[in-house]
């Protein structure tokens, strides 16, 4: 967490810099990038069985789960929160993927993936990316970013130092490539709005992490409040669609049984999320693959702010 720590004083500095220079400074225009915002990096999608996703979900009607990353921006700084598909994606999927999950878990072209989108627009390497779990659609970009350092919860490290291949684990080809600077994330026993465990990446409570364990060991969540004051919670894979947790219901049990690690404490997290969401009716509850929900939001290089 040193890193943090310095980034914290990098941060602060800037901030008062900022603030010596603020009455000079021009009011901001509808098109500047936010202080705190984020942008939705679409990479692929796929369309399967409702039921897939949804309890009681059609099981000849298909709908869209998408493939995406976020991108973080916080005043100078950046940070990617997930991957989505990477540049390798078709090879990964080759050497890990194994064959008899291939027809439950795959991926339409084309694949579109954060680090040519991110080049393309001209943003420069982005230095941070943090994980939600390591699994392969979440990792898979993980190698396209050698510049930056990658964090995953410290739960989280266990099964990327022992990869494997497998419909539900971490993939040797997406985390063991040479040369990957992953550090851990040690969540602090600070209670964040209802969860015992969390790390407030700035220190101001714009963006903190927490745990939510269950679809595996070290599966994070992220609260980001943006310049507008709304607040998006960005739970990984806890649940697929934000319907369900208003629902109050658990994955389709077969893709349960398959995706998460445990699926008592999934059910647990999946309640805690709706408790939350009960307590602040204002947040906006963002999975990592609800394509409803993300289409309302836009995508890169549009911001949420
Ligand atoms: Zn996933």
């Amino acid at each position: 967490m040193k890193y943090f720590s310095l980034l914290q004083s990098f941060t602060l500095a800037a901030a008062l810099l900022c603030g010596a220079a603020h009455a000079q400074a021009p009011a901001a225009t509808p098109s500047a990038p936010p202080q705190v915002g984020f942008s939705i990096i679409k990479t692929g999608k796929v369309s399967v069985a409702e039921r897939l996703l949804v309890p009681d979900g059609s099981l000849s009607k298909k709908i869209d789960t998408n493939f995406s990353a976020f991108l973080i921006k916080h005043k100078n700084d950046y940070l990617l929160f997930d991957t989505g598909l990477g540049a390798n994606i078709e090879t990964q999927y080759a050497q890990d993927m194994p064959y008899w999950a291939r027809l439950a878990f795959k991926f339409e072209k084309p694949v579109v993936p954060v680090r040519k989108q991110l080049d393309a627009a001209g943003f420069a390497p982005i230095q941070k990316v943090i994980i939600s779990h390591g699994h392969w659609d979440h990792a898979s970009g993980v190698p396209d970013f050698p510049e930056a350092e990658i964090f995953a919860a410290e739960e989280e490290m266990h099964s990327i130092k022992h990869a494997e291949s497998g419909a539900a684990t971490a993939w040797p080809s997406q985390v063991a490539t040479p040369g990957t600077r992953w550090s851990p994330l040690v969540l602090q026993p600070i209670a964040h709005k209802g969860y015992a465990q969390s790390l407030d990446l700035f220190n101001d409570g714009s963006v903190v992490l927490v745990a939510m364990p269950g679809h595996t060991e070290g599966s994070i969540g992220m609260f980001v409040t943006v310049d507008s004051g709304k607040c998006y919670f960005f739970i990984g894979d806890v649940a697929w669609k934000s319907a369900a947790i208003q629902a109050g219901a658990p994955k389709f049990w077969a893709a349960s049984m398959v995706v998460d690690r445990n699926r008592e404490q999934t059910l647990r997290s999946v309640e805690q999320v709706r408790d939350v969401a009960r307590k602040y009716p204002d947040l906006v509850v963002v999975p990592a693959h609800d394509a409803a929900v993300q289409d309302a939001l836009g995508y890169f290089p549009a911001w949420v702010r």
